[in-house]
């Protein structure tokens, strides 16, 4: 059954937004994206742009911080409440891009865009809170305190699993707090970071605020992080990008924050109240095909209800429905490119030749509609032990690895076997054990009773250990990220101080 709110899009030539202009890369290169559950259809050329361009665009952004940061912060708001009313009021096509570019289902896709929403409605607010301190001196007559000022040009490097949400929660608040931007978004999902761009210029945003660049992250975006008029870089990704963007950044003395890969586990004790944690496992390890950072891709069970707990959860995974992402009634779409199917079938194999079970899935279909997309069914495996690479490596697709636990420390122990460390989920009714758990797990969210996805926006988001770097984002931290805190003393006794002693 069709949603029928698809945007069909004619396959045509996407340029890069620099200084307000769309423009084609220096070297007139191009490259094709395609619907990834229908390979045969095209999305559109998109700009394959090089170091020149995206110097291009860095030159742009630079020229444009003086005035922009000179704009009141309550007025860079309004332009977010602009953007804000004309992304609600085309929800369903933007949600159809995100379902063209990435397989995810249309009801997913609109509540990515209802996340990016709320990302701008509490950026927006934030127009009328850039607020700094004022400290008591220990001096007569000195006022100390401090003010909020933007980094400067701001590199925002994002991955292709959230194309909308994303880019817009590292946007709304880097424009808010006075800085200029300079995006790279993934190679294969630039469609929605130009329809953003898009949106930010019919909201009024002044041209060269705001840039796009499309191309090779080896390329453009090593460019964005090596450059010494980028003073802070916001990215999102996997760890290994991660880390070496990390080490690459600090040698021009950057502000950094990374959002990297997680291994998220949703622990199930004994006295679980199993039905409601069998919805949540659903949840976490399928939507989205398991391409979440915050997906569930280990069960770690209580063994005295691990029958009970597996039996449930195969008899739900066995009757979901794979299929095309704009039906109604999909539950899972495809994956969102060739190198996903290629890694997730890897770890199906992976997961066998170490010696757990495959109790179901992890089959590329045959027939319509699966031949021409990257489809493959719902996982499940087994009798997984903690050092197998199907319990440590992020897979990032629909495969989930139960194992099993005796009690509450053996499953704490197994949750932080891991080198990532992003969330972390608890089933049981037990107050005490619940306690216990948020205090000693080593993750940088946890969630009771809840699936591991999600968050809002007006808390910090971010993962600890390999999952994340840096100040976290969203929430007030959001604000400290974007900003620079300066202090400032004023001394208005008129009278020489001898300022040795303090
Ligand atoms: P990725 O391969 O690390 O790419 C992320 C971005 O970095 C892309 O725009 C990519 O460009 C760019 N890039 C690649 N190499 C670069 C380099 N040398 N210098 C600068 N930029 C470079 O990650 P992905 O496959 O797109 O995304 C999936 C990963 O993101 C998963 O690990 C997932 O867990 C993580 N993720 C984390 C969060 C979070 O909040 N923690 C949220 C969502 C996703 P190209 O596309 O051109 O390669």
């Amino acid at each position: 059954m069709s949603t029928g709110v698809v945007v069909r899009l004619e396959p045509k030539t996407y340029y890069n937004y620099i200084g307000g202009q769309w423009v084609e890369a220096v070297s007139g290169e191009r490259y094709a994206t395609t619907n990834p559950a229908d390979t045969s259809q095209t999305i559109g050329s998109f700009q394959r742009s090089n170091r020149d361009d995206i110097r291009r665009a860095i030159q742009a952004a630079a020229d444009a911080q003086p005035a922009w940061r000179r704009t009141p912060a309550p007025r860079r708001a309004e332009i977010l409440f602009r953007t804000w009313d004309l992304l609600r009021a085309r929800a369903d096509e933007y949600a159809s891009y995100i379902t063209l570019e990435t397989g995810k289902v249309f009801a997913d896709a609109k509540g990515e865009v209802k996340r990016g929403t709320n990302v701008l409605e509490f950026a927006a607010g934030d127009g009328r809170r850039l607020k700094g301190e004022t400290v008591p001196s220990e001096l007569p007559k000195n006022f100390i305190y401090t003010v909020r000022r933007p980094v400067g040009v701001a590199g925002l490097i994002t991955p292709w699993n959230f194309p909308l949400a994303i880019p817009l929660w590292k946007l709304a608040p880097a424009l808010v707090c006075g800085n200029t931007v300079v995006m790279k978004p993934a190679t294969n999902t630039p469609l929605c970071a130009i329809k953003l761009a898009e949106l930010f210029a019919e909201a009024g945003l002044p041209g060269s605020v705001f840039n796009v660049v499309s191309g090779p992250g080896g390329v453009v975006g090593d460019e964005l992080v090596n450059s010494p008029d980028v003073r802070a870089i916001s990215f999102t990704g996997s760890t290994d990008v991660g880390r070496r963007l990390y080490a690459q950044a600090a040698q021009s003395l950057k502000r950094v924050q990374c959002e990297m890969g997680g291994k998220n586990a949703v622990v199930v004790l004994e006295d679980a109240p199993l039905d409601l944690a069998v919805e949540a496992i659903l949840q976490g390890a399928y939507g989205f095909c398991g391409q979440r950072c915050t997906a569930t891709s280990r069960v770690i069970v209580d063994r005295k209800v691990k029958k009970a707990l597996v039996d449930r959860l195969l008899e739900r995974v066995k009757a979901m429905r794979v299929g095309d992402p704009f039906a109604s009634d999909t539950q899972m779409g495809p994956l969102a490119s060739e190198s996903q199917i290629e890694k997730v079938t890897e770890y199906i194999e992976i997961g066998k030749s170490e010696g757990a079970k495959l109790q179901v899935g992890g089959v590329r279909p045959s027939g319509a509609p699966y031949e021409k997309g990257y489809y493959i069914t719902p996982a499940v495996f087994t009798d997984v032990r903690p050092e197998m690479r199907l319990a440590q490596d992020e897979i990032f697709g629909p495969v989930l690895a139960v194992m099993e636990c005796d009690g509450m420390e053996d499953a704490i122990r197994m949750v932080d076997t891991s080198t990532y460390g992003f969330k972390a989920s608890v089933y049981t009714g037990d107050f005490f054990k619940i306690m216990h758990f948020i205090d000693e797990v080593d993750v940088g969210m946890v969630h009771v009773n809840a699936p591991t996805l999600g968050g809002e926006v007006q808390a910090p988001f971010g993962g600890i250990k390999g999952s994340g770097v840096g100040i976290k984002e969203q929430g007030r931290a959001q604000v400290e990220f974007f900003t620079e805190e300066i202090v400032v003393y004023m001394d208005y006794t008129g009278a020489k101080r001898d300022a040795r002693f303090i």
